[in-house]
């Protein structure tokens, strides 16, 4: 399929509209331009209702149900950098709370929960919701209440100038807003393992990630991590103290070279961890739905199935922050944004720090720019984690306008 078909598949998906595509040259295809006059059509062809569009593509469709709209005012009291699940929860409670709020995604709304078929460990769905489906609602929640959602147009650019001035963003039309408080939900992107079966089961037993509250329902269970980072190390303890039998993947022949001492200390204390170095995952199989053996290899070929219950991929990834200076918000070494205490070295404040108060949770070394979600140093890598982040973060947002003394 050509790359800009896929992307108008993608984008249908991913936007949950329910569609039917038919492949250009089957015979369904033909006959369904057949039968609307269209044989010479040039392709792809949309159908929506009693709408053609012709050389179809996202932005021309994005056009024709009314997005691509460049932001409505200059000045916002609130603006939100990406509609994931973190900006867009953000986005529903302030704008439900009268602040001017607009969201910019350089995508569609959803971020990488809309990759996600199924979401199934979500607050409030005990039969899981759809990825796509979820921030349907969610952004249509947000329109509700007021917000702006300005699609596939991200923020390439800031400039942060005194901290009691207002936040200028530069998006990637080149058109520019400003705000009073911003908040950086701009999520991350994982590295990939390319393993046979992973695809299939992300979400049902297979995560990139691994949160403390999944270590809680694994006890008792079979799992495997793969990874050799801090992030790796902190998972596989918590794995191992929720008493899962943890097998840990590492690609190298030492941990040392990528995690601290008192962790790899502890995982080789620990009698639940079993740690496999130069050796890497080949096979993820299933059982119905869900995730039943992996495969494993090391370097001399020699491979082992174990029967297992969830694997969790902690092989690190890219956070999305090239739109902001790191001499205004300070990041970490991997480039994951800190915030509220986690600024702190040796217990005191980074020197950009110009204020008497301490940082307010959530808030990054830059006054007023706040972060959530999986961008954030430290944070849970899961849709309720970004989601409660960025609702908690709707609330900050008027102790900081209430410190700039900004009228509502
Ligand atoms: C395949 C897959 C399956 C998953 N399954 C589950 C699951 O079952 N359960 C679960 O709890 N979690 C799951 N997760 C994790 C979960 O999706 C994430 O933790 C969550 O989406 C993070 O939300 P976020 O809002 O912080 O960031 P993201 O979801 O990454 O959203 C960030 C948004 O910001 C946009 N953006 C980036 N840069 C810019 C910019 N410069 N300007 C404007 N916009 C920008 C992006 O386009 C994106 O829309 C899964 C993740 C993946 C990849």
């Amino acid at each position: 399929m050509d790359a800009e078909d896929y992307r108008l598949r993608d984008f249908l998906t991913r936007t949950a509209q329910p569609y039917e595509w038919r492949e250009a040259g089957s015979p369904e295809a033909e006959q369904f331009l057949e039968q609307l006059g269209l044989r010479d059509a040039t392709l792809p062809v949309l159908v929506d209702g009693d709408d053609v569009y012709m050389e179809a593509s996202v932005e021309k469709i994005a056009v024709a149900w009314g997005g691509l709209q460049p932001p409505k005012r200059t000045h916002y009291d609130f603006v939100v950098i990406g509609a994931g699940p973190a900006g867009l929860a953000a986005a529903v409670y302030a704008a439900s709370d009268g602040l001017s709020t607009m969201v910019a995604d350089r995508d569609v709304p959803g971020g990488q929960a809309s990759y996600t078929a199924m979401i199934e460990n979500f607050f409030g769905f005990p039969d899981g919701i759809g990825g796509a489906e979820l921030a349907r609602l969610a952004g249509r929640q947000a329109e509700r209440f007021g917000a702006e959602l300005v699609l596939l147009r991200g923020v390439k650019g800031s400039r942060m100038k005194d901290h009691d001035q207002p936040v200028e963003l530069i998006l990637d039309d080149g058109s520019e807003v400003t705000a009073s408080v911003v908040l950086a939900a701009p999520g991350m992107e994982w590295r990939r393992l390319d393993v046979e079966g992973i695809d299939e089961l992300l979400g049902h037993g297979v995560y990139y990630g691994a949160g403390r509250s999944e270590a809680a329902q694994c006890a008792g269970q079979g799992v495997v991590i793969v990874g050799a980072g801090n992030s790796a190390g902190q998972a596989v303890l918590n794995f191992g103290n929720a008493t899962a039998r943890v097998t840990m993947l590492v690609r190298g022949d030492r941990l040392e070279k990528s995690m601290s001492k008192y962790l790899i200390d502890r995982i080789r204390e620990h009698p639940l961890i079993d740690v496999h170095l130069e050796t890497q995952l080949t096979a993820v199989h299933p059982n119905g739905d869900s995730v039943a053996a992996a495969t494993f290899a090391d370097s001399s070929g020699k491979s082992e199935t174990r029967a297992v219950d969830g694997v969790f991929l902690c092989i690190g990834g890219r956070p999305h922050t090239d739109w902001c200076s790191r001499e205004h918000v300070l990041t970490d070494r991997a480039g994951y944004i800190l915030t509220g205490q986690d600024l702190l070295r040796d217990g005191k404040l980074p020197d950009c720090w110009p204020l008497d108060r301490d940082p307010l949770p959530l808030e990054t070394s830059r006054v007023g720019v706040f972060a959530a979600g999986d961008v954030r140093h430290g944070s849970t890598k899961r849709v309720a984690a970004a989601v409660g982040e960025g609702s908690m973060v709707a609330s900050l947002v008027f102790s900081r306008l209430a410190e700039l003394g900004v009228a509502l």
